[in-house]
């Protein structure tokens, strides 16, 4: 709850700081754009935390997430990629998707949130120039998804703490890529929920690999 706290606390400090100026009349009207813009960019970040927090604690309730189906993990790492398209391109980090068709059961929008926070991570994470490689493959140990990276990697002593709440390797960079230090923790807690496992291997400054291995689909019907 501390945590929580702290980190709303933060960007209303920054939305009432702004409001509080322009309110009093100081802002010349050329820069109201900036000021407005202050206040969108932490309000959007306000509203990412709470989504998260929210997808959390039904997690933690462990029910509610909706309807199982046959979920092609290939086939949703297409349209994850597809969605971070724009991000890719700001960053300069080209994306590449390999392997085929793998099924698994789940609801589709929680295998997407496993999808989604990994990649969205190894291009926030990334270099100018950079790449990440997504491998889909079914394996005798079920269906398996590998985001790699090559970008600033995480020191040996964070690899276990990155998938805390709220734990961040770099509290500034992470804060300029907007993220809420929840996407890892929301992602081991599904994988934990599904039956499945997750790893991570990486080296500073060359990259990061996780793999998410989920259970084959006929033993999660
Ligand atoms: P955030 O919203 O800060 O990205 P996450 O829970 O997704 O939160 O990740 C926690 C922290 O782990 C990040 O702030 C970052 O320091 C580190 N991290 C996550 N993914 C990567 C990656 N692919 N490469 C390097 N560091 C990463």
């Amino acid at each position: 709850t501390a945590n929580v706290s702290h980190e709303l606390k933060t960007p209303l400090t920054s939305i009432l700081g702004t409001a509080e100026i322009m309110k009093g009349g100081l802002v010349k009207p050329e820069d109201i754009p900036h000021f407005a813009g202050n206040i969108h960019r932490e309000t959007e970040r306000l509203i990412g935390l709470v989504n998260d927090i929210i997808k959390l604690s039904r997690l933690d309730e462990g029910g509610g997430l909706g309807q199982w189906e046959t979920v092609d993990l290939y086939e949703e790492a297409r349209a994850v990629l597809e969605q971070l398209a724009p991000a890719a391109q700001r960053k300069q980090v080209t994306t590449r998707l390999q392997g085929g068709e793998a099924l698994v059961r789940g609801v589709p929008q929680i295998v997407e949130e496993i999808v989604y926070n990994l990649c969205d991570n190894a291009i926030a994470y990334n270099r100018p120039g950079g790449s990440v490689t997504v491998t889909v493959e079914d394996t005798a140990f079920g269906p398996r998804i590998t985001v790699a990276d090559t970008g600033i990697g995480i020191p040996p002593e964070a690899q276990s703490r990155v998938f805390e709440r709220f734990y961040r390797v770099d509290k500034g960079r992470a804060r300029k890529n907007g993220g809420t230090g929840l996407g890892l923790a929301i992602v081991k807690h599904i994988v934990q929920l599904y039956g499945g496992t997750l790893t991570l291997e990486s080296a500073v400054g060359r990259g990061s690999t996780f793999t998410v291995t989920l259970p084959l689909a006929k033993d999660n019907a």
